[in-house]
């Protein structure tokens, strides 16, 4: 397929380096055209603006940090918006609010334009691997189409129906409870190595018994070797899904007391640990608020 592709970050710069694996034919964009750089190497060309990327393509996909990114990329001369052909389809694979997945399902559909919001579950490793989950909102046929690129990229498509903003939905349900089984986990963790219990022999029970997921053995062992720089999740990408949820959470009038807890201790970790602390850091703030550093070099860069 013709492909463009915007956005060249954790995530994206993966994601497009499978689509070219798999032969398609991509155009990149990305803000820092540094990071083109791997995959024109790799065969992809390089887009001069958003616009450019979106001319002539069958897909245009975007992997942007955030609303305020996707905006600037869609809208404007050089935008996205302008260079798409009629009939041709946007899929949008970044966590976004519900109401900007709304609001493009209607300027696309204004144009003649598809447009399709697939955020994905998996973090950058899984994105390499071509092994994300990908929860995917719009017109079945327009599902359909992105097969291709789909199964170039993913282990498996949860079609959520025919509502865009539906998967955006979805995957802040999901993220809301990937933050709360961290926070829980690193809860637990502190309490037993307090207590004298090693981290890692906490999890091996919980992984090995009732907790044999996959976010509990990804996020304990990222807790247990305290792995939280460089991020694969940066906290203030967290902090912005978390605040989403909350947008959602108001409008829909649903109270989620366990979302305030999160976002404060999100907060307190960027604050304390940086910007370019891992989402996981958030065990570092529990840690620390037990006084654990304080006890011992447990916490790598800790007080
Ligand atoms: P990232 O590494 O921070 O990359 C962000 C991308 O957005 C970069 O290409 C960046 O361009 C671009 N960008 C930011 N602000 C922009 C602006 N104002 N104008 C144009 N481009 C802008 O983020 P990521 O980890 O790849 O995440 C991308 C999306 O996937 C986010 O919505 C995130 O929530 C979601 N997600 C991430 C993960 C994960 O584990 N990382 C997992 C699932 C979903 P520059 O290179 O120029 O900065």
């Amino acid at each position: 397929m013709k492909i463009g592709f915007i956005g060249l970050g954790n995530m994206g710069a993966a994601i497009a380096a499978n689509l070219l694996t798999a032969h398609h034919e991509v155009a990149v964009w990305n803000r820092s055209a540094d990071k083109a750089k791997p995959l024109t190497e790799s065969g992809a060309v390089l887009a001069s603006s958003p616009r450019e990327a979106a001319a002539g393509r069958e897909v245009v996909i975007t992997m942007l940090a955030d609303d305020a990114a996707l905006d600037a990329v869609v809208e404007g001369d050089d935008g996205m918006l302008a260079g798409l052909a009629r009939g041709a389809l946007h899929i949008s694979m970044s966590t976004i609010a519900v109401a900007t997945a709304e609001r493009l399902t209607a300027e696309h559909g204004a144009r003649g334009q598809r447009f399709i919001s697939a955020p994905v579950f998996g973090r950058p490793e899984a994105a390499a691997a071509a092994k994300l989950f990908i929860v995917a909102g719009g017109a079945a046929a327009d599902i359909a189409a992105a097969g291709p690129i789909f199964s170039a990229t993913s282990q498996r498509v949860f079609s959520v129906g025919d509502k865009p903003a539906a998967a955006s939905l979805v995957k802040l349900c999901g993220n809301f409870m990937i933050l709360s089984a961290i926070e829980s986990l690193a809860e637990a963790m502190t309490l037993a190595e307090k207590g004298g219990v090693p981290k890692a022999a906490l999890l091996e029970v919980l992984t090995g018994s009732l907790f044999n997921a996959p976010l509990f053995h990804l996020y304990g062992k990222l807790l247990v070797e305290q792995r939280f720089t460089p991020a694969g999740f940066a906290a203030p990408l967290g902090l912005k899904d978390m605040r989403l949820v909350g947008q959602s959470a108001e409008k829909l009038r649903v109270p989620m007391p366990l979302l305030s807890l999160l976002r404060d201790h999100l907060l307190q970790t960027i604050a304390v640990e940086g910007d370019n602390v891992d989402w996981s850091g958030i065990g570092l703030t529990v840690a620390k608020n037990a006084g654990l550093c304080q006890l011992a070099s447990l916490c790598r860069g800790g007080a």
